[in-house]
């Protein structure tokens, strides 16, 4: 990598950052075109966000990534937002066009495009979604926009589920808010033909699964947002039903592609950034 005076910046923020894998792809990207720019992670504490983001705005940084926790007040910085973050409510891409930032999603998109790739038929069909956190907000999305007939989203905190439901894009009534206790929840599962697991549950590798393994089928197919570890209790009781799995991976490939248009208006191909955060995560 060479870096000079004409050396263009990008980056993440989050607190932590130690264990991202978006600078592996990239950086990946970024060689595959030749081009003269770097990509680094930068953690920013909450209290620090506002100085963080006047600092690379001040610094002339092109895009940067922005991940957990500063997703939403993220916005209070930018000088607006578009498409899909503003429906989201949060932001995971900056772009910086002579010094205007604006907040962009492509989660929403990654996880649609990421579907694709997998070969996940969603057109028509009913699907359940465990969780109703921002990771959820942009699954909904995707899901309705990739033609999902019906998707139950079913969720801990039931008022975050009624919450994302009840939103302008929703009001057919296709979206249907569910309490992870209500008795309903058996009959839901047997309804579906896609689970994505969207908690938390699955960081730890002692987490047990968001769901009871003994409603899983072999018809399912079960997503997993996350992808570090690359399997959880949730895709191995899926595995061990016959049910066709997935984890998050995909994800994260493909909402890394989306930033890399939006900041450069090329579009790498898979295998560049696949490759290289697969090596970053071993
Ligand atoms: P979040 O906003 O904090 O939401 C967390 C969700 O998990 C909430 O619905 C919460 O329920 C639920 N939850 C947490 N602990 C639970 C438990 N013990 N039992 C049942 N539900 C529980 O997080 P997020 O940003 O949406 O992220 C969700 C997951 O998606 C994370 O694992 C993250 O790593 C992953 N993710 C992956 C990608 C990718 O590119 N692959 C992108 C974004 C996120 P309550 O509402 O009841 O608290």
């Amino acid at each position: 990598m060479k870096i000079d005076g004409r050396t263009e910046f990008y980056g993440i923020i989050g607190w932590p950052v130690e264990h991202t894998a978006s600078p592996a792809l990239q950086n990946a990207a970024f060689a595959h075109f030749g081009m003269n720019a770097v990509y680094a992670p930068m953690a920013v504490a909450p209290a620090s966000l506002e100085r963080a983001a006047a600092g690379l705005r001040a610094l002339g940084f092109k895009g940067f990534n922005v991940t957990v926790p500063h997703k939403v007040r993220v916005m209070e910085y930018l000088d607006g937002v578009e498409g899909a973050a503003a429906e989201l409510k949060a932001v995971n891409v900056v772009v910086n066009r002579g010094g205007r930032l604006t907040g962009h999603n492509t989660d929403a998109e990654g996880f649609r495009m990421s579907l694709g790739h997998e070969g996940v038929e969603v057109k028509g069909g009913v699907v359940a979604v465990l969780g109703a956190g921002g990771a959820a907000r942009a699954v909904v999305r995707a899901l309705q926009q990739a033609g999902a007939a019906k998707i139950f989203l079913i969720n801990r905190t039931f008022e975050k589920a009624v919450g994302i439901s009840e939103a302008p894009q929703y009001l057919d009534g296709m979206v249907r808010p569910v309490r992870f206790s209500d008795p309903r929840v058996d009959n839901i599962f047997s309804e579906c033909s896609i689970i994505v697991n969207a908690t938390t549950l699955g960081l730890r590798k002692t987490d047990p699964p968001p769901l009871d393994p003994g409603k899983i089928r072999p018809g399912h197919t079960l997503v997993d947002l996350i992808y570090q570890p690359r399997t959880t209790a949730f895709l191995e009781a899926g595995a061990a039903k016959g049910a066709r799995t997935v984890n998050g991976y995909g994800m994260l490939v493909f909402q890394a592609m989306e930033a890399f248009r939006l900041w450069t208006g090329e579009r790498p191909p898979v295998e560049v950034m696949w490759n290289a955060g697969m090596e970053g995560l071993k």
